[in-house]
């Protein structure tokens, strides 16, 4: 066994993030994760696939931020699958996270190409050994806009592209909430987020992005900090479907329902892409999985990915659904967060319309969607936990009795049946109702 190893984590540290060489007790086993920094061949792909049903229990996430996570280890297997895995010699991420668009380099639509600001903040981490120092779960994102959206994923550090050459600084949480500290200019850029990031380590492990106030930034950035507060334009990217990234290229963007796909099925997939000619594929926000290659390629990749089961456009119910591991899975979930959701997408399919999420947790964590949603549901020891508009670990708005757990999520179908109105999002017909009469819904016993 090798060293790192006998370090493996243990179950009460679950929140440290799994990573290769460091795998996470979880309910059916241990816990690896790979996250990238290039596309690889769908032959890679298909290799990774293999290794999955080799060493884990064939079942692979491909998680809310790209990473791919091997479910099912044992202290032996894991130790083998990260052999076997760097024998591959794919691009994967080392050390500190820092994370752009898995189209980055490859998308005439974005406003700015991260691929250079994000090296240099990674060699830099890298050489400084930050990662060692900083809080496991440090990430920062540098998004140049395009076809992929980050705006919802957390991150301690951000910059988005204002044009080529601003960008804005951004601090703690997801976009909406972050503390907006400036602009600076694209040349200064990295070299400001690696001093954060030496201040954060300095803090400690335990310090993050959204503990760092204005003052402290100005102290950094100095006059590099340009006071000039702009609202930075957000498009209206979708998730999944056809994304044209040049007059030659083409990405074909889908996502296994609810993050999770057995080895065989995304094996398949891979053939499918690689018998097409599709040139490469990389996981990235949203659970997605972004093949890039001709346009033809990609629409018959599409249509090939909608007929097995894959989610391929926004309007799939399933896609509005955050949901993680939950029963049987995680050791810490109260209830089978994966079942519920299959129930609430044949369910209330008309209800998840794209306009809200509809967050299930298997506890109070909150692992799949740690930001704000409209319909938030959690296990407790108690029972199933409601928070309207709120996050998992809010104070619930009711908690039901677990074995109404299915009828509960009928309710609301039948709340929203009734109360409909032509040309509405279900988005503003539940704010229209607002959290009383919802609860009051929920609560109803209709067996
Ligand atoms: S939120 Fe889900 S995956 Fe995270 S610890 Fe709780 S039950 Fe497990």
């Amino acid at each position: 066994m090798s060293a790192h190893l006998v370090d493996i984590k243990p179950f009460a540290r679950r929140g440290v993030c799994p990573a290769l060489s460091a795998p996470m007790q979880t309910g059916d086993g241990l816990l690896s994760r790979v996250a990238f920094t290039d596309g690889m061949s769908p032959e890679d792909l298909q290799n990774l696939c293999a290794l999955a049903a080799l060493h884990g229990n064939g079942l692979l996430d491909i998680t809310a931020r790209g990473g791919v996570q091997f479910r099912g280890l044992t202290v032996k297997s894991a130790n083998a699958l990260e052999v076997d895995v760097l024998a591959l010699g794919l691009p994967l991420r080392q050390g500190l996270a820092v994370e752009t668009s898995p189209l980055a380099g490859l998308d005439d639509t974005t406003i700015a190409d991260t691929r250079a600001i994000v090296s240099r903040i990674s060699d830099a981490a890298a050489a400084l050994n930050l990662h060692e120092r900083l809080a496991a779960k440090m990430s920062v994102i540098v998004d140049g806009g395009g076809h992929v959206q980050m705006l919802d994923l957390l991150a301690d550090i951000r910059l988005k592209a204002i044009d080529g050459d601003f960008w804005q600084l951004m601090l703690g949480g997801a976009e909406a909430k972050a503390l907006k500290a400036g602009v600076l200019r694209a040349g200064d850029a990295a070299a400001i987020v690696i001093e954060l990031l030496v201040h954060l380590a300095e803090k400690g492990p335990n310090a993050r992005g959204r503990d760092l106030d204005l003052e402290t930034v100005c102290g950094i950035c100095g006059d590099r900090l340009i006071e000039r507060n702009v609202d930075v334009p957000t498009t209206a990217a979708v998730p999944y479907g056809f994304m044209r990234l040049t007059d030659d290229l083409s990405a074909a963007a889908l996502a296994p329902a609810f993050g999770q796909i057995s080895a065989e099925a995304l094996s398949a997939l891979c053939r499918k892409a690689s018998a097409l000619g599709i040139i490469s594929v990389r996981p990235g926000p949203a659970h997605g999985l972004f093949f890039v290659g001709r346009e033809g390629a990609c629409e018959a990749l599409l249509s090939h990915a909608q007929q097995a089961g894959f989610v391929i456009g926004a309007d799939d119910p399933r896609s509005s659904i955050a949901v993680c591991a939950g029963e049987p899975a995680c050791a810490s979930a109260f209830i089978p967060t994966r079942d519920l959701a299959n129930h609430a997408a044949v369910e209330f399919a008309a209800l998840l319309d794209g306009s809200l999420t509809l967050h299930l947790s298997g506890c109070g964590k909150g692992c799949a969607h740690p930001t704000s949603s409209l319909l938030a549901f959690s296990g407790t020891a108690e029972g199933l936990a409601f928070t309207f508009s709120g996050r998992v670990s809010d104070i619930p708005d009711v908690i039901l009795p677990f074995a109404e757990q299915k009828a509960a999520l009928s309710r609301l179908a039948r709340l929203y049946e009734k109360e409909h109105k032509p040309g509405e999002n279900a988005r503003t017909l539940l704010d229209r109702l607002g959290r009383q009469k919802i609860v009051a819904a929920l609560r109803q016993d209709d067996r």
